[in-house]
């Protein structure tokens, strides 16, 4: 066995979910840096061990063993800190899914200093947003998009003209005051002295800001700690159940929380290499290609991608090699999951999870998968649903997901925090205060829990519709839409109504077999369709058709902007 997993976990193998739930534990290091006690270490024992495999679509390949990534990271450490990065500074990483990110995260935890990745693809405003937020003093980019010359604008128009910018891949005709990071990392000196005293990182220290998806409103900018990557154990370990030496892929670009979930810190502690596919657009035929090729081991990804997967003819591809599939970032349809099923034989093990958080809640190896449930709380949380006075929710009661902490926000004793859990929203006490207080974190999901002890999400709290007395979550009709063959995506809202309080509205995206069928007629039999398979009191009294619906950079669909949009809809009394 390679893997460092022992060093953290003292025990690691589980007869069920209750004896893994009440035995499992993680022993924090002092001091733990991930760059130095993961790579470097595995750099020193086993430095031939593939770290990651990276390609794109060109037919360009990088395979890294960790004994190379710990000669590419003390480099890249020396050149930041040549150029003035140091302990406690933020840098602004949009490299999407290009390698170097592999190499400049763990340079930054090196330094003791603040990783902020971000999307590739922000507008200026966003960028502003971000700069301020976390008051960066450089950036490692790419110019796909133009972004250099976005990020230009935006410093010229904050007043930053002497940010540090360092490009990868070249820049955009016009773009001023880029530094070539590949052709300086070559330079670079490979030898960094890990820092010791006041000068190293400590556990409670800032090491990474990822800003959220910004489904219900701005991205919010979360801070975790030194401590973080540990967290991720159970999320690589015991959800996406990788495997030592095996090859495991998420599908996430760098700016999202999503990545270092799936491409680094857990999977690496227990032995995994991490397959990086560097795409320009999504195609699940390629994807699938690559899969097979590469022989992925573990596959995570969101429903959609899913949805693709099972849209192609998946026989033509040989997943002899894949043994485990998961899925989170949004509520999956039982449909896709019984689709995936029939096709592949795999089941679908669902997660959920937070950019603040890990995966807490999850369906895990010894569990029968429910589809449509999130599964069970992780160890380390206290996960628990309740109800608007704060009291525990009955089994099938709908309330909030909150998890218990004893710890307020600042608090600098990390043992008794969850394993993984954010430090606040940074320089943003209102925001953090507002979902941390009282011993718990709101998550701000509605959720309910069967007699198994199976979660099963309802809808973000601000989303759930109240109708004549009814609570609605709008999952539930979305999956009962989306099973009727018009059906390609919904969203479902609720419309202020003087007296019901308020009706469901459901906004489609027709198939193509349906495009130009849209009539009164179609709305009918959605709405008949509807109360055949959900409470009839649930049907969508209001259908609007679109061709496209709101959706966050990353895809995420955005019921608030919807709500904003039909305000007009608002009958007077
Ligand atoms: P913002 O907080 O900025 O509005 P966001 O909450 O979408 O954006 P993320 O941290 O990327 O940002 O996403 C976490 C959210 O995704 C959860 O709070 C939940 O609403 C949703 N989610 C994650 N996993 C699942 C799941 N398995 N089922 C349903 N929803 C999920
Ligand atoms: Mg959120």
């Amino acid at each position: 066995m390679t893997n460092l997993i022992h060093h953290f976990v003292p025990k690691t193998e589980f007869e069920s979910y209750e004896d893994f739930k009440e035995n499992f534990e993680i022993n924090i290091p002092d001091n733990f840096n991930f760059a130095f006690d993961v790579i470097d270490r595995y750099a020193e024992t086993v430095p031939e061990k593939v770290a990651f495999i990276w390609c794109d679509d060109d037919g360009n390949e990088k395979i890294m063993t960790f004994g190379e990534l710990k000669k590419e990271t003390d480099k890249a450490a020396n050149l930041f800190k040549k150029h003035g990065i140091q302990k406690g500074s933020a840098v602004i990483l949009t490299l999407k899914s290009h390698y170097t990110f592999w190499i400049c995260l763990p340079a930054l935890h090196k330094l003791g200093a603040i990783a902020v990745p971000a999307t590739h693809m922000l507008k200026e405003r966003d960028i502003i947003y971000r700069l301020e937020k976390s008051g960066a003093v450089g950036i490692v980019g790419i110019k796909e998009g133009g972004l250099d010359l976005i990020f230009d604008e935006a410093l010229q128009n904050i007043g930053k003209p002497d940010f540090l910018k360092f490009n990868v891949g070249g820049n955009s005709d016009g773009a001023v005051g880029w530094l070539d990071f590949e052709a300086e990392l070559a330079e670079s000196s490979p030898d960094f002295v890990r820092p010791t005293g006041a000068e190293a990182a400590t556990l409670s220290d800032d090491m990474l800001y990822y800003f959220s998806s910004g489904t219900t409103g701005f991205p919010k900018m979360v801070a975790h700690n030194f401590a973080y990557p540990l967290g991720h154990i159970l999320t690589a370990g015991y959800w996406q159940n990788v495997s030592d030496n095996g090859l495991h892929y998420t599908m996430a670009d760098s700016g999202w929380a999503k990545c270092v979930w799936g491409k680094m810190y857990g999977q690496w502690i227990w032995g995994t290499s991490v397959f990086i596919y560097d795409y320009d657009r999504f195609d699940a035929g390629n994807m699938m290609a690559k899969i097979a090729e590469y022989g992925v081991t573990t596959f995570c990804a969101p429903p959609t991608t899913y949805r693709f997967f099972i849209k192609e003819d998946l026989s033509k591809y040989n997943f002899s090699t894949l043994q485990y599939c998961v899925v989170a970032g949004e509520p999956l349809n039982p449909e896709v999951y019984e689709k995936f099923k029939e096709f592949t034989g795999m089941q679908l093990m669902e997660g959920y999870g937070q950019t603040e958080l890990i995966v807490c809640i999850a369906t895990l190896p010894w569990m029968t998968p429910k589809p449509g449930s999130m599964g069970k709380p992780v160890p380390c949380y206290d996960i628990k649903i309740i109800d608007r006075e704060g009291k525990e929710c009955d089994v099938g009661e709908e309330g909030e997901i909150v998890v218990g902490v004893s710890e307020n926000p600042g608090s600098e004793n990390i043992s008794k925090l969850p394993p993984g859990f954010f430090k606040g929203y940074k320089f943003d006490d209102e925001k953090t205060n507002d979902s941390w207080h009282d011993g718990y974190y709101h998550t701000g999901d509605t959720a309910w829990k069967d007699e198994d002890g199976y979660l099963w999400f309802v809808g973000r709290t601000d989303d759930i519709i109240k109708s004549s007395g009814y609570k609605i979550g709008p999952f539930e009709v979305e999956s009962a839409l989306i099973q009727h063959p018009a059906v390609l995506e919904c969203a479902i809202t609720g419309v202020p109504d003087p007296v019901r309080g308020q009706v469901v509205k459901a906004t489609v995206i027709l198939t193509k077999e349906y495009k130009d069928k849209a009539s009164d007629e179609l709305k009918k039999e959605l709405q008949n369709h509807t109360k055949k398979i959900t409470a009839p009191y649930k049907y969508p009294r209001i259908i609007e058709f679109v061709d496209e619906l709101p959706k966050t950079i990353s895809g995420k669909i955005r019921r608030v902007e919807i709500r904003e949009e039909d305000e007009h809809l608002k009958k007077e009394e």
